[in-house]
């Protein structure tokens, strides 16, 4: 064991924590990035289409692409925070642009845009379909050039608090050894990603594990509107692999079974881009009602010519020829709702504060909230980039403030203990594997597209019981070095804590709004629930309160597309 010390310490080290880690260092903090994986296995490198932004340069609009978001949000967003994300998202892409990430260009050599989902204008900048991967690996060239101290392969299993109760450091495993380390800090950012994998299937790679939410959670952070779970409309048959939605802002069609292009029943005038709630709910009464095939709609991109779909989609084409044994210019491919993005997280403010003293947090895992009830595609990755600096920003800011670190080694007994337990306890037949596959085919089953009392309670219930299965659970390896079965099980004790507070702001929830759409509340309720759902960790279990809605200038109405 040995205890580090640093001004900021950044747990993730995808879009959100890199860009939090160079702030950071800007500001002139001593910093270090913790991250379970390789930082350019960050599932960040997984974004296909792009990142929004109104360039105002060229006569678009930021208030339009705000109003958009909100409209998008169905006005569960709060209206000052998306004003900052819109605002800042232009130089926010061109700060990119001169680091060195190299977008697609239009035929006058201008940066060029696609059209995405809920949007009237093209204002999604990309590199090709792989626009993720370029934005992280460029940032990783900045990290490397501000020789900033990363912790790689380090897995955070807590955060540590003192006597106050103001987050001051984190304890982790070093995976290679299997040791476990304290790192003081005077201010911590969490950018741990997504909740993805608490659903089977789901889009996100397999780190994606809910950590951040559970840590936060567990010192007492609220976590807010975490009932707003994105399914997108387009997955792969069978494994859920993301189709990215540049495939219909680049003109591709959905069909039914008998060729017909549904949409326009739907949303006729957005058709195929009308916001994700919207299609995959279209896509779901067509599967519901009998004019799919075999549980699948069809992405068809058969018109858009085999040029078109090798220079500018080449990625998905591949992945559908692989997976499905679909060339995208010769056949429509089947695809379905899956899960994809977790609206909700860890509530902050718009500098990434969280109510807990010392803790930040910033992407996925954060509710700024910018997304509201339905986050429209390509504003993840500007949410990581606008509010990844704005957090290390305001960290740096505050560990000025900061004299001595009153934590002590104890902190490391809580977590060791626990490891002995799941190390020491006898093998049974139950895995973490079985435990976590249960878990996501329940959620995937009770909390997803369409949804109701009955199945939602049924979801919490396995949700409760597993984690009482989660109580008495062994790890079967039992050694030091690179224990990839024990870090699986200290995941999955986040996921079940997290999929629990899925579950109860979902119940409590008696409307339709956004991704949250129920059966037995088919209709919007302004009037009840025009609010922030906020689930607590109280000493008796998850406690639910609310928060208003911020409302800047555009009130709430009836959302059509
Ligand atoms: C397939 C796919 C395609 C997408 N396409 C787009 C797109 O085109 N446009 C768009 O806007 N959005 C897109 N999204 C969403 C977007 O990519 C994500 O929301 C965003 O990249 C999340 O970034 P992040 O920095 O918050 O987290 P991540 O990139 O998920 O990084 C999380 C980091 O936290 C670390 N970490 C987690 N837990 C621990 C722990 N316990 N200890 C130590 N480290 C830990 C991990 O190692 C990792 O480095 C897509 C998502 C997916 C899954």
């Amino acid at each position: 064991m040995a205890v580090y010390q640093h001004d900021v310490v950044v747990v993730g080290a995808g879009l959100a924590g890199m860009r939090a880690t160079l702030a950071a260092i800007k500001g002139g903090a001593d910093v270090a990035m913790v991250t379970k994986v390789h930082p350019v296995r960050s599932h960040s490198n997984a974004a296909q289409g792009g990142i929004n932004a109104a360039l105002t340069s060229r006569g678009d609009d930021w208030e339009e692409h705000a109003y958009e978001t909100v409209k998008g949000s169905d006005y569960l967003g709060d209206q000052d925070a998306i004003e900052v994300m819109c605002q800042e998202a232009g130089p926010a892409i061109i700060e990119m642009e001169h680091m060195g990430v190299i977008f697609n260009r239009d035929e006058e050599g201008r940066l060029g845009t696609r059209r995405f989902g809920g949007q009237q204008r093209a204002r999604t900048f990309h590199v090709a379909d792989i626009t993720g991967q370029a934005l992280l690996h460029v940032l990783y060239e900045q990290i490397l050039k501000a020789k900033a101290r990363v912790y790689e392969e380090w897995f955070v299993t807590s955060l540590v608090t003192d006597n106050d109760g103001a987050v001051r450091g984190v304890v982790a495993i070093e995976m290679m050894t299997g040791q476990l380390h304290l790192i003081k800090a005077k201010a911590v950012i969490l950018a741990t990603g997504g909740t993805g994998r608490l659903y089977e299937p789901s889009t996100n790679g397999l780190i994606v594990t809910a950590d951040g939410q559970a840590l936060a959670y567990a010192v007492g952070a609220p976590l807010e509107d975490m009932e707003m779970v994105q399914y997108h409309p387009t997955t792969l048959k069978g494994n859920g692999i993301l189709m990215t939605e540049a495939a219909r802002g680049e003109g591709a069609y959905l069909i039914n079974k008998d060729g017909d292009r549904f949409m326009k029943k739907y949303a006729p005038n957005m058709m195929e881009l009308a916001s994700r709630d919207v299609v995959s709910r279209a896509e779901q009464t067509e599967i519901n009602e009998g004019r799919g095939a075999d549980g699948c709609v069809f992405l068809d991109l058969r018109h858009l010519g085999r040029e078109l779909i090798e220079t500018k989609l080449s990625y998905i084409n591949e992945v559908a020829l692989d997976f499905s044994n679909v060339n995208l210019a010769e056949k429509p491919c089947p695809i379905r709702p899956g899960n994809h993005y977790e609206m909700g997280g860890i509530k902050t403010d718009v500098n990434g504060r969280t109510s807990v003293k010392g803790l930040y947090a910033a992407g996925e895992c954060a509710c700024v909230s910018v997304h509201g009830g339905n986050r429209l595609g390509a504003n993840s990755l500007l949410d990581t980039i606008v509010f990844g600096r704005r957090s290390g920003e305001a960290a740096v800011e505050d560990a000025k403030q900061i004299g001595e670190i009153n934590i002590t080694e104890a902190a490391l007994s809580r977590d060791r203990d626990h490891i002995k337990q799941l190390l020491d306890r006898k093998p049974t037949s139950d895995t973490p594997a079985k435990i976590r596959l249960e878990m996501g085919r329940a959620m995937n089953d009770g909390v997803a597209v369409f949804r109701d009392e009955a199945g939602m309670q049924a979801a919490l219930k396995t949700v409760r019981s597993l984690r009482e299965r989660y109580t008495t659970l062994a790890v079967h390896d039992k050694g030091q070095v690179f224990n990839t079965n024990l870090i699986f099980a200290l995941e999955l004790g986040f996921m079940l804590e997290t999929a629990e507070t899925i579950c109860l702001g979902a119940i409590a929830r008696k409307e339709s709004r956004g991704a949250h759409y129920r059966t037995d509340f088919p209709k919007r309720d302004d009037e009840n629930f025009l609010k922030h759902t906020v689930v607590t960790k109280g000493p008796k279990g998850p406690v639910i309160t609310y928060a208003p809605v911020t409302v800047t200038k555009w009130k709430p109405q009836v959302r059509s597309y």
